[in-house]
């Protein structure tokens, strides 16, 4: 007979929960989201001895059970609700050797809720170099638990760690605080009114404003009822709560824990003094943000372009080895080009994610929000906002994906609606063409106007960020608490495996959350631009041989595929929405342009070398051609008005299917990409209208 135990680690922010997680469960884990939210979910089984497997959760950290974070609420939903499947058998609350105290605050609590509670003492490691003594016995014996000392990083005390989860039945349940002595009264009439139920729950389910969905309803609606304390009264007694608690976890541990300051080194103190000094901390932090970045684009080229190649290599080897037809095309064309869309981000991800866990690890990350976080809070952002919006200059995909670690929702929110106005590489080849088309050559202050004209792209990209950063933290209504402690951690070596595992995990969610949707679209994009209504498309080629019979056959296939495009759907598209664009100086080949483009940005060029019946990689042919293009009213197509108009359309428009698809798996819900796709379409014709306006 085997039997499963739930377990849940529990503990703050940075104890080690995580590393627990990673040393027991291993590659096993599972990552999801909590249903309707946004916070991960971490599952994960480890055998515990033949018959016995756990199954471990890996939750939110959380600094004590009673406010009202969705990191919060999560723990307390799943520990105050007995039909929940993942409700835990027990409770493992992680602390870190050199904050016991502060860790002890959460144990306490979990324990009162009546859960078989074990401490686990993480980062043994540390004891002796910060000369601190532990008399477990004692410790245990006051705190009624069992205690395990363990080092995720040594890998000691996990056997002895798993025979303690295998006799969890021995450890009281009793609560170590009593409640009720902090208003007598009340709690009387409290147990009176509901006989059998544990206190401390009730009290819990009272003092929480968060909406529980999944707890016993009767009663909630009747606790609700019985509610005679104002908020202010509530509050009050939960700080006495706080402060009762203290007292006895400082009666604790004068009895089992010693600090010999002595010998406690003071290097983190000389590196902070440095790292987050006023002007030598910033520039340390930006250079080494300039290096991670520098190596993100130049190391992630290697194997992009590799992954092109093979995807390039894959559609060949399919069309010209399949029968001709529908289905051969749709695989060579839709399918094959539309996975290589996927995998091409993979090694942006995982170089980027590399870097930040090691940041992370190290300890240095909190040093980085400690540095940015005063300056980005006035526009709504958090300190760690700083990451993603630098990182969105290579990509916006993995930049969205690093707001995981902003621990409030509304600021990680706002990040990831303002992050994709960062000036990303997609945009630099439509800058690029641009540019080098309508902006005149000359010089201020030398500089040039055409290099001048770029960094005011990078710049109104990156303050149209923080505008609207800002716009939305007054506008958007979400409760959602942001942290004014910052924490310091100490500093240390990164895990590998912790490393590893993040990389990995972030790579997998992207392929798994965002691919479906990037291709669904890719062969969306692809049909439009392939199939046409009417004969004009059906016989392209005929059409063109006849109307020049003198062309070479590499011409003839340029222009059918030329006029192949302006008759497909997309081209069809491309004509209607003339009118909506002829305000911004643009006219219906922009307009099939802007449309092919939505699958990513660069293919703005790809599309108008198509239009214009050269081959894709000829630039300087593409530019000649687009130089002499006129339009209807006998001006020219790109002049300044019109270019400047268009590359302002660019910085500000969302087009970018991945970046939609990541944005609906990074916050769970259509609402938000959607809206963003929408107010962003409106913000880019807006300003380019009046660009176009003032400038023509
Ligand atoms: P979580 O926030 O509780 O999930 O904590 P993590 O597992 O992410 O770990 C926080 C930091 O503590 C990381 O930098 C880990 O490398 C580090 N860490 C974890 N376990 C140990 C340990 O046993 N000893 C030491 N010295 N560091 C550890
Ligand atoms: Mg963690």
């Amino acid at each position: 007979m085997s039997k499963s135990l739930n377990i849940a680690l529990l503990g703050n922010p940075n104890t080690g929960k995580t590393s627990l997680f990673n040393s027991l469960t291993g590659l096993s884990q599972k990552v999801g989201n909590y249903p309707g939210v946004t916070v991960e979910k971490k599952e994960g089984v480890c055998k515990l001895d033949r018959t016995t497997k756990g199954y471990f959760i890996d939750l939110p950290g959380t600094y004590s059970i009673n406010s009202s974070s969705i990191d919060e609420s999560i723990v307390v939903e799943l520990l105050l609700n007995k039909n929940n499947k993942d409700y835990p058998d027990l409770a493992l609350v992680i602390a870190d050797v050199e904050n016991l105290k502060r860790n002890l605050l959460l144990f306490t609590q979990i324990k009162d809720l009546g859960i078989p509670t074990i401490l686990v003492i993480n980062m043994a490691d540390q004891m002796k170099r910060k000369g601190i003594s532990l008399d477990i016995p004692i410790l245990e014996q006051t705190l009624e638990t069992k205690i395990a000392l363990v080092s995720t990083r040594e890998n000691t005390g996990l056997d002895e760690l798993k025979k303690l989860i295998l006799n969890y039945r021995i450890i009281s349940n009793k609560p170590l605080v009593q409640i009720n002595s902090i208003d007598k009264k009340y709690f009387e009439n409290l147990e009176n009114a509901f006989p059998g139920q544990l206190l401390y729950k009730l009290w819990l389910i009272i003092t929480q404003d968060a909406n529980f969905v999944a707890i016993q309803r009767t009663l909630i609606s009747d606790i609700s009822k019985f509610q005679t304390k104002s908020k202010s009264e509530i509050k009050r007694l939960q700080q006495k709560e706080t402060i009762k608690r203290y007292q006895f976890i400082n009666s604790v541990l004068k009895k089992g824990l010693q600090i010999d300051k002595a010998s406690a080194t003071d290097f983190r103190s000389k590196l902070d003094r440095v790292l987050i000094h006023k002007f030598w901390g910033y520039l340390i932090f930006f250079s080494i943000l300039m290096i991670i970045f520098q190596s993100i684009f130049s190391w992630s080229e290697v194997p992009m372009d590799f992954i092109d190649n093979c995807f390039n290599y894959l559609s060949s080897v399919a069309s010209n080895n399949l029968p001709s037809g529908v289905f051969t095309d749709l695989l060579s064309q839709g399918i094959i080009p539309g996975l290589g869309g996927i995998v091409i981000f993979i090694p942006q991800i995982a170089f980027l994610f590399l870097f930040l866990s090691i940041l992370e690890e190290t300890g240095y990350m909190s040093r980085v929000v400690f540095l940015m976080d005063r300056g980005l809070r006035r526009f709504g952002l958090s300190g760690k906002s700083i990451i993603p919006l630098i990182s969105g200059t290579a990509c916006a995909i993995p930049a969205i994906m690093s707001t995981r670690n902003i621990e409030s929702w509304k600021e990680r929110l706002i990040t990831i609606l303002v992050t994709p106005f960062t000036t990303c590489s997609a945009r630099l080849p439509v800058y690029a063409i641009l540019i080098a088309l309508v902006i005149p050559d000359g010089y201020f202050l030398g500089f040039s106007y055409k290099g001048l004209m770029l960094m005011f792209l990078y710049l109104i990209g990156f303050l149209m960020a923080l505008g609207i950063a800002w716009i939305l933290t007054t506008t958007l209504s979400i409760h959602s608490k942001s942290y004014f402690v910052i924490e310091l951690p100490n500093y240390k070596i990164p895990l590998i495996k912790n490393v590893a595992l993040t990389v990995l995990e972030k790579t997998k969610s992207f392929v798994e959350g965002a691919g479906k949707i990037i291709l669904a679209i890719s062969i969306l994009l692809w049909i439009l631009a392939s199939y046409g209504p009417g004969e004009n498309f059906n016989q392209a080629e005929n059409i063109i041989q006849k109307k020049y019979p003198e062309l070479a056959e590499k011409e003839i296939e340029l222009k059918t595929n030329s006029f192949k495009l302006e008759n497909s759907y997309v081209g069809v598209l491309g004509r209607s929405i003339e009118p909506i664009i002829t305000p911004l100086g643009y006219d219906w080949r922009i307009g099939i342009a802007i449309i092919t483009s939505f699958a990513a940005r660069e293919v703005f060029v790809g599309t108008l070398a198509t239009i214009y019946s050269v081959q894709n990689d000829d630039n300087d042919t593409i530019k000649n051609k687009m130089a002499s293009e006129v339009r209807k009213d006998g001006k020219l197509l790109f002049n300044l008005a019109s270019g400047t108009s268009l590359m302002i359309f660019y910085a500000f428009a969302m087009q970018c299917m991945s970046t939609l698809a990541v944005v609906k798996k990074e916050t769970n819900s259509w609402k938000w990409p959607l809206g963003q796709l929408f107010f962003m379409t409106i913000l880019a014709y807006f300003i380019s209208f009046l660009t176009y306006q003032i400038l023509s």
